[in-house]
């Protein structure tokens, strides 16, 4: 199996963005012992499901023993119509480019990197989320130019899945042996993971394309 690229040195001081789903949860565990001083930052946007995703980052937090930022922008979604990427009963999703309306995240992760004296941060998109990210890794090395302006290190922006499809992804977490049942995937934001909405209909379909066991209780 394809190794995420375990090869690559990884800085020292490092912000990984979490939302606390599989993606995340799995760099988590693999720059762990990369990365000496690794540290989390988690945006609240509004989310419906916020609060679950937010017992997920903690967990990974007390569990891996790296601290987390939680940074509160709860006025996106009415100022940025259409972030929240689902069509929720029925009211259309607002086709404004994913990359561009989630950039200023990355840029505000990298902000907050260098005012802790950090000169990376790292992100857990995977090759599948390419093809509705259409220029995610553009943005990326836009945030490693500006971020590196006026400074004497070349700021880095980190994706160790960015090459592996969502099912290679699962893998690597099932080998690092990352509680997947303990990510959040749900998009509706009640105790347990729903099971119809496209969050979890997605997270079953990564087991299932794995063949890995699904130990998530879904609500149905
Ligand atoms: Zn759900």
């Amino acid at each position: 199996m394809r190794e995420a690229k375990g090869a690559e040195t990884y800085p020292d001081r490092t912000v990984l963005m979490v939302s606390g789903g599989i993606d995340s949860m799995t760099v988590a565990y693999f720059l762990r012992d990369r990365c000496k001083y690794l540290r989390m930052i988690a945006f609240n946007y509004g989310q419906f499901d916020f609060g679950r995703a937010l017992q997920a980052v903690n967990w990974v937090s007390v569990e891996l023993y790296i601290p987390v930022t939680i940074v509160d922008t709860p006025r996106s979604v009415q100022a940025y119509a259409g972030f929240i990427e689902q069509d929720y009963d029925g009211f259309p999703l607002m086709l404004t480019e994913l990359s561009r309306k989630s950039a200023r995240f990355t840029m505000e992760a990298g902000v907050y990197a260098e005012s802790i004296g950090y000169h990376a941060i790292a992100e857990g998109v995977n090759k599948d989320d390419l093809e509705r990210y259409v220029y995610r890794t553009q943005v990326h090395r836009h945030v490693e130019e500006v971020m590196s302006l006026g400074n004497q290190f070349d700021f880095r922006v980190i994706t160790p899945l960015i090459d592996m499809p969502k099912a290679e992804v699962m893998k690597l977490a099932h080998r690092l042996g990352v509680p997947l049942e303990k990510a959040w995937s749900c998009w509706d934001g009640k105790v347990r993971h729903c099971g119809v909405c496209q969050g979890c209909l997605s997270r079953k379909a990564r087991f299932r394309d794995a063949g890995i066991e699904d130990k998530t209780v879904y609500l149905e």
